[in-house]
C-alpha cells in the first residue's frame, strides 16, 4: 500500500509530527519488483530513501521529503535440533511479542531483551542490548534485500561486525540493505544471566532462577523505569554511555569516587551517560514540549506536544553542558532524520539556528 504527504506521528515512538512524501507499506515479497521500482524512481528525482521499523530509536527533525519504506514483513518458523532451537523471524515482527512467546514455548535465551520496543529487523542495525545480553549472543545471520541492485543477500553473525550499538548495517555501504529477516540460535542449554543491574538484586542465585521469572523482573524493572512510549513520547536512551580511555577514567573518579564505571576489555572504561546527565543537574530540564525525564535522566521525553526543534535543542543543551562539566563527549544513540536523510544532532542544530 502507498500513501502521500502523511503523517508520520503514528510510526516514531517520539510523536514527532512530521510528513513523509511516500510511505510504502512492505508487507510481502511479492512487493519486491513494485518497492525496486519506487526506490528508482525516488532517486532519479533526487530524493532520499528510509527504511523505517518501529520508529522507536528514531527523531525525525523535519518532514521527510522522499520514500519511507515502513518494513511489516511477519512469519515465525521455528525449527528443533537436539541442542538448540532455530529461529528464522521476519524483519516485521514485534521483537517483544517475539521474546514472550518464546518464553511461553519454553523457549529460553531472549528474556533480558524484554520490552525492547521495535521491530526484529531494527534489532541488528544497532545490536540491540540490555542487562548484560546484546542480539549478537544469539544471531546466526542475517537477510536483507539490496535496494540498489535488487538482489537478496546473507550475512553471518560474523559478517555483521557486531559491537556496542553497533553493526555493519550502521556503516555508509550498507544503507541500501533492508534487512527482511534474521536467523536466531537459542541453546537449550540456558544459563540465566541476572549479574547487571538491578537484575542482581531482583532474585537469588543464577542456578535458581527461570527464564519465565527473569522475563518477568526485566518487564517489571523497565516498566517501573523507563516512560511507556504509548504514554510519554520518547526514544529510551537518548544517549550512548560514553568510553573514555583509563587514565580518563581515573581523573573523573579522582574527583567522583562513586561514579559508575565499567571496564572494558579492550582497555576503555564505560560511564553512564544517565549519571553524567544527572550530575550536570538535568533532571527535568524542558525546552518547549520536550523534557529530561524525571527519573530516567538518559531519555529525553516528549511533555507536551514537543516539535523536533524543541528534542533538538533540548539535546543540544545536555550535550554541551556535559561536555562543559566532566569533558566528555556524548554521542547520541537515536538516528536523526532530516528532510533529505539521516543526519546528526550538530548539523540539525545548525538548521534550527538559520
Ligand atoms: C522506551 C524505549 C526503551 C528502549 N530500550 C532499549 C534498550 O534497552 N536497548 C536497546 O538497544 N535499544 C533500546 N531502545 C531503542 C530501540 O527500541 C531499538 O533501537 C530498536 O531496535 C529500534 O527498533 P525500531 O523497529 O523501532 O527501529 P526504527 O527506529 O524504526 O529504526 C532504527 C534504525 O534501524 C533502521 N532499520 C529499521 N528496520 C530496518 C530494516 N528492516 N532493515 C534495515 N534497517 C532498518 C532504520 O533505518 C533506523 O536507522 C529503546 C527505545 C525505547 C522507546
Amino acid at each position: 500500500m502507498i500513501e502521500t504527504n502523511t503523517s508520520l506521528k503514528a510510526f516514531n515512538t517520539f510523536s514527532i509530527d512530521v510528513n513523509a512524501q511516500i510511505l510504502f507499506h512492505f508487507n510481502n515479497l511479492k512487493q519486491i519488483p513494485e518497492l525496486l521500482d519506487l526506490v528508482k524512481t525516488t532517486r532519479a528525482d533526487n530524493k532520499p530513501v528510509l527504511i523505517l521499523g518501529g520508529g522507536s530509536n528514531i527523531l525525525f527533525c523535519e518532514d521527510f521529503t522522499g520514500l519511507v519504506i515502513k518494513v511489516d514483513l511477519s512469519g515465525v518458523d521455528i525449527t528443533e535440533s537436539a541442542d538448540s532451537y532455530l529461529l528464522k523471524v521476519a524483519a516485521g515482527e514485534n521483537w517483544h511479542k517475539l521474546v514472550a512467546d518464546c518464553i511461553d514455548k519454553g523457549i529460553n535465551g531472549l528474556e533480558n531483551l524484554a520490552l525492547i520496543p521495535g521491530v526484529v529487523g531494527a534489532a541488528p542495525v544497532q545490536n540491540i542490548g540490555a542487562y548484560g545480553t546484546e542480539f549478537k549472543d544469539f544471531c546466526e545471520s542475517v537477510e536483507y534485500l539490496d535496494l540498489n541492485s535488487g538482489a537478496l543477500h546473507c550475512l553471518s553473525a560474523k559478517e555483521c561486525l557486531f559491537a556496542y550499538r553497533d553493526s555493519i548495517f550502521k556503516t555508509l555501504k550498507m544503507q541500501d540493505a533492508l534487512i527482511t529477516r534474521v536467523t536466531l540460535k537459542l541453546t537449550k542449554d540456558w544459563q540465566a544471566q541476572n549479574q547487571y543491574g538491578r537484575l542482581k538484586n531482583a532474585a537469588e542465585s543464577a542456578q535458581k532462577l527461570s527464564a519465565k521469572q527473569i522475563f518477568t523482573s526485566v518487564c517489571q524493572i523497565r516498566s517501573e523505569k523507563l516512560p511507556d512510549p504509548a504514554k510519554l513520547g520518547n526514544a529510551g536512551s537518548f544517549f550512548k554511555n560514553p568510553l573514555v580511555t583509563a587514565p580518563q577514567a581515573e581523573q573523573l573518579l579522582a574527583l567522583y569516587p562513586h561514579m559508575p564505571h565499567y571496564p572494558q576489555p579492550d582497555g576503555q572504561v564505560k560511564l553512564a551517560a544517565g549519571w553524567l546527565i544527572e550530575q550536570a543537574n538535568l533532571k527535568g530540564a524542558h525546552i518547549g514540549g520536550a523534557a529530561v525525564h524525571q527519573q530516567q535522566a538518559l531519555v529525553l521525553i516528549n511533555q507536551n506536544n514537543a516539535c523536533a526543534a524543541d528534542v533538538i535543542q533540548l539535546a543540544n543543551l545536555v550535550r554541551t553542558t556535559v561536555k562543559e562539566k566532566f569533558n566528555i563527549n556524548l554521542e547520541h544513540e537515536v538516528r536523526f532524520i532530516c528532510a533529505m536523510g539521516e543526519s546528526n544532532l550538530t548539523e540539525a542544530v545548525n538548521k534550527c539556528r538559520n
